[in-house]
């Protein structure tokens, strides 16, 4: 069995080959650029599954059995492969992108989930959350995503959609949210809200850029004192880009946990994630390999 992850981001796109441990083996990057529309970013994301197989194999030839998970950011159906995410995908909307890799690859075995789901599933296959019944994975990027799992089960609606984390209101005066509310956490807590409060300073030891960070760290601390309080987790793994910066947000996070830990069991393990960055990719494989019949 051939294992492939992929990881469609706003910004960019990578495409990994994934061994049966959960270890990535090999990966290729791909500017998304969704505004050239999904066929366009599909035909470049096939062409890399098949380079990275045939050089894995030495052979032109597809091997037999191929799984391919996708994880894909945004709302996504994962019965059908229907992507509806017009606001990080400008102009996906009810978008199939699994049908050119069924088209490419007729045999292989494919599967789809949000892109923190597949964070998730690839911090507990093989990563921080290895064990760990109640497991909750923040990505931490352009946005915030949320993965939660149960026993080794994403905890999704029954008509199998993600539940956004991302999107729960911390403050309603707060800033407009793309999706039109207000004082998401994501409007406040993500990379994106932190280019905001630092304008043009570099200089992450600048005292406006220390306030910036540990004022993040707060936010973020605070959706997790809700998912702490909502889902009860054992275990919070963060991952996404801003993990560069996360002993730095840690203080502000842990006290903000702390602060709330009178009622709320806020008392939980909260680290990086293991995989970093390359989470999304192992876990979308995993999803595919999963539904294969001869994975663990
Ligand atoms: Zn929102």
């Amino acid at each position: 069995m051939t294992l492939v992850g992929i990881d469609i981001g706003g910004t960019q796109t990578r495409v990994g080959l994934v061994s049966r441990r959960g270890v990535l083996l090999a990966s290729h990057r791909i500017a998304t650029r969704p505004e050239y529309g999904s066929a366009n970013l599909m035909k470049l994301v096939t062409e890399s599954i098949n380079s990275l197989i045939n050089t894995e194999s030495g052979s032109t030839n597809t091997p037999d059995r191929v799984s391919i998970g996708l994880g894909i950011t945004g709302p996504v159906d994962v019965r059908t492969g229907i992507v509806t995410n017009p606001y990080t995908l400008t102009g996906w909307s009810q978008t199939d992108v699994l049908q050119p890799i069924r088209q490419a690859f007729p045999t292989a075995t494919i599967a789809i989930e949000n892109d923190a789901n597949a964070a998730a599933i690839g911090e507990w296959w093989t990563g921080s959350g290895q064990g760990v019944d109640r497991f909750a994975m923040v990505t931490v990027g352009t946005g915030i995503g949320v993965g939660m799992m149960v026993k080794g089960a994403v905890w999704r609606r029954s008509d199998g959609r993600h539940c956004e984390a991302g999107h729960q209101v911390l403050d309603p005066n707060g800033p407009v949210c793309y999706c039109g509310a207000r004082g998401c956490w994501e409007a406040l807590a993500s990379g994106t809200s932190l280019k905001h409060r630092l304008g043009n300073i570099d200089d992450l030891d600048h005292p406006i850029a220390r306030d910036a960070i540990a004022e993040m760290g707060y936010w973020i601390g605070l959706g997790l004192v809700n998912i702490c309080a909502t889902f009860g987790p054992d275990r919070i793994a963060i991952g996404g880009g801003v993990s560069s910066l996360l002993s730095s947000l840690l203080p502000s996070i842990e006290q903000t946990l702390r602060n709330h830990r009178v009622m709320i069991p806020t008392d939980v393990p909260v680290g990086g994630a293991h995989h970093g960055d390359n989470a999304g990719m192992i876990g979308a494989a995993y999803a595919a390999y999963g539904l294969a019949s001869d994975a663990a």
